[in-house]
């Protein structure tokens, strides 16, 4: 595996070379990751995966710095799933050249946007100066963040005339979703996350049962999970998986959570 750590280093590697599957990542190589890896490798002659903790992304100073890094590890592993570059440029580098800003429409000012300001506009920034830079046309990307894939759908699919490969989430035991950010858990937290994710896929289950009148309990779920496990929940909701939109049990629909755990951060939907 190539480890390029510099825009010029990769222009000079992959320059112009389109057939190439891109993995953007945070690092924590993870099972989650690794499908996405996967999926490219099945798909394109070779893949490129990058690691940067993107600052501009943490609306909290504190969460950047505690977010999990162990590059030595996931090089490891990367090399072991035969990847062929792995790209871990500096902040410097991704944010020397002048690019757009990004702005959220109102209507997309909801989940995770909504609770995080200034989130998903630092992912959108760095994600058009990843693809500025590496020219790929297949981007692979996980379920797991759905409202990250909306968006990068919605601002930077056409942009770049890329296409945007959605991979489903990956799971431990079924349960529990995986994340970097697990690994800043407690282990009975991890239990406790686990349950929780078992609770909310039942809902979902019994939401399609009962149809759109369901809706109106998730309220009294949220008190339930927030009392039972001592946690916060910012949102449980059930959007609409192509356009977002609230409780829209028409189409297809997810439920989507939000919820913090000692301190920690989680996201998922079913
Ligand atoms: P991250 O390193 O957390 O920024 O994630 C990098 C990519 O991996 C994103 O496209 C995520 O959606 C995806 N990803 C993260 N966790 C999972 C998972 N458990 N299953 C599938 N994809 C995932």
């Amino acid at each position: 595996m190539k480890i390029i750590t510099s825009i010029f280093d990769l222009n000079k590697e992959i320059k112009n070379y389109k057939n190439i599957g891109f993995v953007p990542t945070m690092g924590g190589i993870h099972d989650g990751h690794k499908s996405l890896i996967k999926a490219s490798q099945t798909k394109k002659n070779k893949t490129i995966v990058s690691i940067f903790v993107n600052p501009t992304q943490f609306n909290k100073k504190d969460d950047f710095k505690k977010y999990p890094r162990n590059i030595k590890k996931d090089i490891a592993l990367l090399e072991k799933l035969n990847v062929e570059y792995l790209f871990a440029p500096s902040a410097i580098d991704i944010y020397k050249f002048k690019a757009r800003k990004f702005n959220l429409d109102q209507r997309d000012k909801i989940l995770c946007a909504k609770f995080r300001k200034g989130h998903f506009e630092g992912v959108l920034n760095v994600m058009n100066r990843l693809m500025t830079i590496i020219k790929s046309k297949d981007l692979y990307m996980g379920e797991k963040d759905y409202q990250q894939l909306y968006l990068i759908k919605k601002f930077l699919s056409k942009k770049f005339k890329v296409r945007i490969n959605s991979c489903p989430t990956i799971r431990i035991n079924n349960n529990i979703a995986l994340s970097t950010r697990n690994k800043l858990l407690k282990k009975g937290s991890i239990k406790k996350a686990s349950e929780i994710a078992l609770f909310l896929k039942k809902i979902k289950y019994r939401s399609k049962l009962q149809g759109s009148k369901f809706a109106l309990n998730l309220p009294y779920y949220k008190k339930k999970l927030e009392e039972k496990y001592n946690i916060k929940i910012d949102y449980l909701e059930f959007r609409d998986e192509k356009n977002l939109k609230l409780n829209n049990f028409k189409s297809k629909y997810r439920l989507f959570v939000a919820y913090n755990i000692d301190n920690v951060r989680l996201i998922d939907n079913y």
